[in-house]
């Protein structure tokens, strides 16, 4: 596996796969791997001829009071990780890179990026479509991969590529979760062994949303109040939201059917902020 820094470097490797006609898969991360990304690089490879990996700590994606600069890093751990998932190259450019003096477009996707996370995240949604943009136009994808996990991005950037015809296919991967049911996060390496409880209270209160949903005939309403009780239960958590919407439109729905998606978002102690989210019936 090639590690690559610059863009001159990585443009001429992705021009050099697409003459040779090998099909590129792309899985963009902020690193700290985890089982989760390393799902995503496997399937890449399965799908792919070349897996390009991005490590990019995209600083326009975080507001002013997150966590941009404690966000965990550790590249010689996650070089090695990616390398025995089958990547060819790990680009992982830096700041100036990225966003040069004088850098001044930004990619919007309007509607979806105003809601759920981008209602307590201003500016998050806009942050990442532009980062991906310059990635897609750098790496030459055929495909790109994202987790599930981040169920509202996945649906923007299926937006932003089908409005500005970007020429990838983009695919989804399930979340992948601790055999507790914690969902993968590089954000879980902040969790003090106290706050695990109030962790676990996303899954917890998802698995018990299904089963309300599929045992009683009850609304959007019903199930939001019951999954409210059980995380406010602990005192480490408040609620950003949590909301059940159509996993296709993510606009909120009141009756539940196969398409209603369960998302949270709760921050434990006021410091980590952990999203989750299921589809309510089926699986
Ligand atoms: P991040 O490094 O957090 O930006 O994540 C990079 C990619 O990994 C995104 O597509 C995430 O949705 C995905 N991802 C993160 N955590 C998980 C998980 N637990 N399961 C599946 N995919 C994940």
């Amino acid at each position: 596996m090639k590690v690559v820094t610059t863009l001159a470097d990585i443009q001429s490797i992705a021009q050099r796969f697409r003459d040779e006609g090998l099909r590129i898969g792309l899985v963009p991360t902020m690193g700290c791997f985890h089982e989760g990304h390393l799902s995503l690089m496997r399937k890449a490879k399965e799908k792919t001829d070349k897996v390009i990996t991005t490590l990019f700590v995209n600083p326009i994606q975080f507001g002013p009071s997150e966590d941009l600069d404690s966000y965990p890093h550790d590249l010689e751990r996650d070089r090695k990780l990616a390398e025995k998932c089958g990547v060819d190259i790990l680009y992982a450019p830096d700041n100036k890179t990225m966003y040069p003096k004088r850098f001044a477009s930004n990619v919007h996707v309007a509607g979806l990026t105003d809601i759920l996370c981008g209602a307590s995240r201003p500016g998050h949604f806009d942050g990442v479509t532009t980062v991906l943009a310059k990635l897609f136009n750098q790496t030459l994808p055929h495909v790109a991969i994202f987790g599930e996990k981040d169920f509202q991005q996945l649906a923007i950037i299926r937006r932003m590529v089908t409005d500005l015809d970007f020429p990838i296919d983009i695919l989804g991967h399930p979340i992948v979760r601790e055999t507790s049911g914690l969902a993968m996060s590089s954000r879980n390496t902040y969790l003090r062994d106290n706050e695990m409880e109030a962790a676990l209270s996303l899954s917890r209160s998802i698995a018990y949303a299904q089963d309300l949903a599929r045992r009683e005939k009850v609304d959007a309403t019903a199930i939001i109040q019951a999954v409210e009780k059980e995380i406010t239960r602990h005192k480490e958590c408040s609620i950003d939201y949590i909301e059940i919407v159509n996993c296709r439109t993510l606009s909120s729905c009141t009756i539940i059917d196969s398409e209603s998606q369960i998302l949270l978002a709760v921050k434990i102690n006021n410091r980590i902020r952990l999203i989750d989210n299921s589809q309510l019936l089926g699986n």
